[in-house]
């Protein structure tokens, strides 16, 4: 199949060929021509399915004819994070180039004004976060009641955020008469709950994540003697000093502890730099922007600040914490060996993670395998820390259940823990970076960092159920 074949105009089809694209993905294929017709699409697909061009491409082609009028957008994209609204902004300019079409974007952490002068110019296309949507809608800047075409996307991801009330507020605020188009990688109740509450006999289109990803994935767990942080930040060191590790993401469960991690990694010579939704919009931009420039080798992020951002070619994943949910180890081991690279994915495991490590093993099918890593000195000053707090997803929820109908000028997906404890005790400046490989050493018995390996690859099938 090819572009040619769904129904698209030649003006998006010259776009998607300046972008590159030779044929559509599955996603692809099967969402744009039905929803050219108008019809409801539920597409339960994940980042790197080309998802996005599966509902940008038909909705600037619907919206090609006709103008908005001022305060009342003709479209809504709502999106989890501010990331991923940026990115499917980058997304409907690319492919919008040869079209006359306006654009909003609507989220939190950057000026209120500027955006409502833009929807009082009127726009074609509005992309929001649910919480700088309703901002806006309750202080009088916006009707939503000119909207033709309604988009979710990531709606798990809204879930897990405790979106939910405030997409079924914003479902109950635009004309029953729309098209919507409804895209989940997974599908807990409570989606399926609002599927059939506010979609109109949808055509369902799932996808599996692409093969290649199972296939390309190293994936090795390293097993932490030493349980305390600075213990398991000799760990990252050591496995960062891997050879092959071009550039990479850290994932840790806590946003204190990206803040800490990314430090620590600074301190050590590491090029490193934090991601989390306590930045300043402008800050993680600039941090996303140098990371994709090779500026910066290691992003040390959160899952719910990493969610949706397009990366390319990340050549490793490390798991500082091993995930409590064994969906999220799949979604972060996924952000390697993309696109047919092959990539590692490194997951520290300590003592107290018996059952986080059960359950992943439980989800991808794997037997561990031993595999020897020196490690690095253990930092002897560093103070042990005793972490009690909550992850942020899990605190966002209980912060977003307590929430009144009226909001801050601001969407917070993280939680406001603060990252005050002190990261490891400065090394000499050692040039990390730029001595890469040196520091690597062949397997030994008696390494400060026992590590033990992971089943080569996680086998597709169960990769599909575990993204449903
Ligand atoms: P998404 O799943 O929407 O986050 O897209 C993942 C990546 O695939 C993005 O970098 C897109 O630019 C890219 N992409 C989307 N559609 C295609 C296509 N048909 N061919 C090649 N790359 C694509």
């Amino acid at each position: 199949m090819t572009f040619d074949d769904l129904g698209l105009s030649p003006n998006l089809l010259a776009a998607i060929k300046d972008a590159g694209y030779t044929a559509p993905t599955p996603i692809q294929a099967g969402a744009i021509p039905v929803a050219l017709t108008g019809r409801d699409v539920l597409g339960i697909a994940q980042t790197g399915t080309g998802k996005t061009a599966s509902f940008t491409l038909p909705l600037i082609e619907r919206l090609s004819r006709g103008r908005a009028r001022a305060r009342m957008p003709r479209s809504l994209i709502l999106c989890p994070t501010r990331e991923l609204a940026d990115q499917v902004a980058q997304n409907v300019r690319l492919y919008a180039k040869n079209h006359k079409l306006t654009m909003a974007l609507l989220i939190g952490g950057v000026a209120f004004q500027p955006q409502k002068e833009i929807l009082d110019k009127g726009a074609d296309i509005l992309i929001a976060t649910p919480g700088r949507l309703l901002d806006h809608f309750e202080r009088g800047g916006l009707m939503l009641m000119g909207i033709e075409i309604m988009i979710v996307d990531e709606a798990d991801r809204m879930l897990d955020m405790g979106f939910i009330p405030d997409i079924e507020r914003i479902f109950s605020l635009v004309p029953p008469r729309r098209q919507t188009l409804f895209f989940s990688a997974t599908m807990p109740n409570e989606i399926v709950r609002i599927v059939n509450t506010f979609l109109k006999d949808p055509e369902r289109i799932e996808v599996s994540r692409p093969a290649q990803t199972a296939e390309t994935i190293k994936q090795y767990i390293v097993r932490v003697a030493d349980g305390s942080p600075a213990g398991k930040r000799a760990a990252l060191r050591a496995a960062i000093n891997r050879d092959g590790v071009k550039n990479g993401i850290v994932f840790c469960n806590r946003k204190r502890d990206v803040d800490i991690v990314a430090r620590s990694l600074q301190r050590h010579g590491f090029s490193a730099a934090p991601i989390h939704g306590d930045l300043a919009q402008a800050q993680r931009m600039k941090t996303l922007a140098d990371f994709k420039s090779d500026q910066v080798r290691i992003l040390v992020a959160s899952d719910v600040a990493a969610r949706g951002l397009d990366i390319p070619a990340v050549s490793h994943v490390f798991n500082f914490d091993i995930p409590r949910n064994a969906d999220d180890y799949v979604h972060r081991i996924g952000r390697t060996g993309r696109a047919g690279l092959t990539g590692e994915s490194i997951t520290l495991v300590t003592g107290d993670d018996k059952k986080s490590l059960a359950n992943v093993v439980k989800l991808i099918g794997s037997e561990p395998e031993t595999l020897a890593l020196d490690g690095a000195a253990t930092p002897a000053a560093a103070p042990a820390r005793t972490d009690d707090a909550e992850g942020e997803v899990k605190a966002a929820r209980s912060r977003r259940g307590g929430r009144s109908r009226t909001r801050p000028a601001t969407d917070k997906p993280d939680d406001q823990a603060a990252a005050k404890a002190p990261a490891d005790a400065p090394a000499p400046t050692p040039a990390n970076d730029a001595q890469k490989g040196k520091r690597a050493k062949p397997a030994s018995k008696d390494a400060g960092v026992e590590a033990a390996g992971f089943g080569d690859h996680v086998p597709e099938f169960l990769l599909r159920s575990a993204l449903g």
